[in-house]
């Protein structure tokens, strides 16, 4: 077995933060809301009361159900910070759910993260060794242990100890610091994770995606930097940096899949990406067909594009059970197999008789393409082209998103032919790498899942060859 085929799987996840604003608990519980899309699994929210006393509320399953008026009361203050979560095997347990609540003798701190440490292994070894204690398996509280701040260095500003464990870890992140008087917000340097901040009255607002800020009238101010750690306390907000690499190597998937078609990653609005990708789709693989279907959300946008390029007319082929949670972050395959058939459904009136051609996001491991593809059949559709608005997925992903594994990974391991037959379309093709570029107008983005050039050394994975080869 390939060294790196058990890794990858890690989670997806959102934080919200806000500074300066009456009854922040109660609007971060509106941001969460609206952030709810990137993890169902667990959530939790640290307010600071006037008191500088951190008080946490988290737990197992989604914001409205883990929280209520009587929670979000008991969280008082002008200052919160929350994290919605989606964990992947052996971590969805509730010491992961964040926020994490540090008590320290210098000051108690939360924390919140998204995203993955391609080092944590290392760096959990390095700290243990030096008598670090851990309350959870999440590597994201690793970066806790490295700011705490030692006796002889108490009188210190904590941004040096923040700067200082930032630059010992790699991978993607998008972290939320909490202390009794202010918020320390921070992105990885290459710039794998969004991260954005708004203005709300006299206060600010954090978010892993913009459309929170629309949910509670907040305005856009600007995307965090990569690398850029910003302090935000009763002097207003203060920008810094801890590495002087910076890349904008933002993960393409947040433009195709995980983020909200209302939200806007670096200053292109993900519907408007998707739907560019629909257009270039058409003009790199046209399709004779009479109309055109898209996968319900995500690949709506795309959908739209490829008909408007395309001429034909677009329809609403297939209708999901918006009540049934995503079936891509489902944590088993058994799970996802049930999930499909939960969620959507053909429209036969629509696609009966007919030449449809059918957009999709992406193809992760192909299960949820190939249900559809046959409950179309089953309607009467009488041809399946399917097109696909990314390239084909053949690697993992390390940063933070569960991309499965090699061995889960469909198009890791067969060619265009096999994925087209196992799929059952009439034909099959994918976006190009160069029309991902031009739909998100940059020229840096992470597509290491679909090149499997990374960018960031991968601690793991080369340790793990190394343990591989010995035995
Ligand atoms: S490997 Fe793929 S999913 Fe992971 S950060 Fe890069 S583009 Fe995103």
């Amino acid at each position: 077995m390939n060294p790196i085929q058990e890794s990858g799987l890690h989670e997806e996840c959102g934080v919200f933060g806000i500074y300066g604003v009456p009854d922040a608990a109660n609007l971060v519980y509106y941001g969460l809301h609206a952030l709810q899309h990137r993890g169902q699994e667990g959530c939790g929210i640290v307010a600071c009361g006037e008191d500088r006393v951190l008080r946490r509320i988290k737990g197992e399953g989604l914001v409205h159900e883990v929280f209520d008026e009587a929670k979000i009361a008991s969280l008082p203050g002008q200052m919160a910070i929350g994290h919605v979560r989606y964990s992947t095997t052996g971590g969805s347990s509730i010491e992961n759910v964040q926020p994490f609540l540090f008590h320290h003798n210098t000051g108690d701190f939360a924390l919140a993260h998204n995203g993955n440490l391609v080092n944590s292994a290392q760096l959990r070894r390095y700290l243990e060794d030096r008598g670090s204690l851990f309350q959870s398996s999440s590597d994201s509280e690793i970066l806790a242990h490295l700011i705490r701040k030692d006796n002889k260095e108490r009188h210190r500003p904590r941004i040096f100890a923040i700067r200082e464990a930032l630059n010992m870890i790699e991978g993607a992140f998008a972290f939320l610091i909490m202390t009794q008087n202010r918020i320390y917000v921070c992105r990885d340097k290459h710039g794998l994770r969004p991260l954005s901040i708004g203005r709300l009255g006299d206060g600010y607002v954090i978010s892993s995606e913009t459309c929170a800020f629309d949910t509670i009238g907040a305005q856009f101010i600007r995307d965090v930097a990569p690398g850029e750690i910003i302090t935000i306390d009763h002097h207003g907000i203060r920008s810094n940096h801890y590495s002087e690499f910076q890349h904008h190597f933002m993960c393409a998937m947040e433009y195709i899949y995980f983020s909200r078609p209302d939200s806007n990653i670096e200053g292109t609005n993900v519907h408007a990406f998707r739907k560019l990708t629909g257009r270039l789709l058409f003009e790199e693989a046209p399709a004779d067909a009479d109309i055109v279907v898209g996968v319900p959300d995500s690949s709506l946008s795309a959908a739209m594009g490829f008909a408007e390029a395309s001429g034909l007319p677009y329809e609403m082929g297939l209708i999901k059970n918006k009540y049934v949670g995503r079936t891509f972050i489902q944590p088993s395959q058994a799970m996802r197999e049930k999930g499909v058939r939960m969620k959507l459904s053909a429209v036969k009136t629509i696609v009966e008789g007919k030449r449809v051609v059918l957009i999709d996001d992406s193809v992760v491991r192909g299960t949820t393409s190939r249900r559809i593809v046959a409950m179309l059949r089953e309607a009467g559709a009488t041809e399946v082209h399917l097109r696909i608005a990314s390239p084909p997925i053949t690697s993992p992903c390390f940063y933070g998103v569960d991309m499965s594994t090699y061995d889960e990974l469909m198009c890791a391991h067969k060619s265009l032919p096999e994925v087209k037959q196992i799929l059952g379309v009439d034909s099959l093709a994918f976006l190009s790498q160069e029309a991902l570029f031009k739909a998100g107008k940059r020229e840096e983005l992470c597509l290491a899942c679909f090149t499997g050039d990374y960018p960031t050394y991968l601690y793991q994975r080369i340790e793990e060859a190394n343990k591989d080869e010995k035995n």
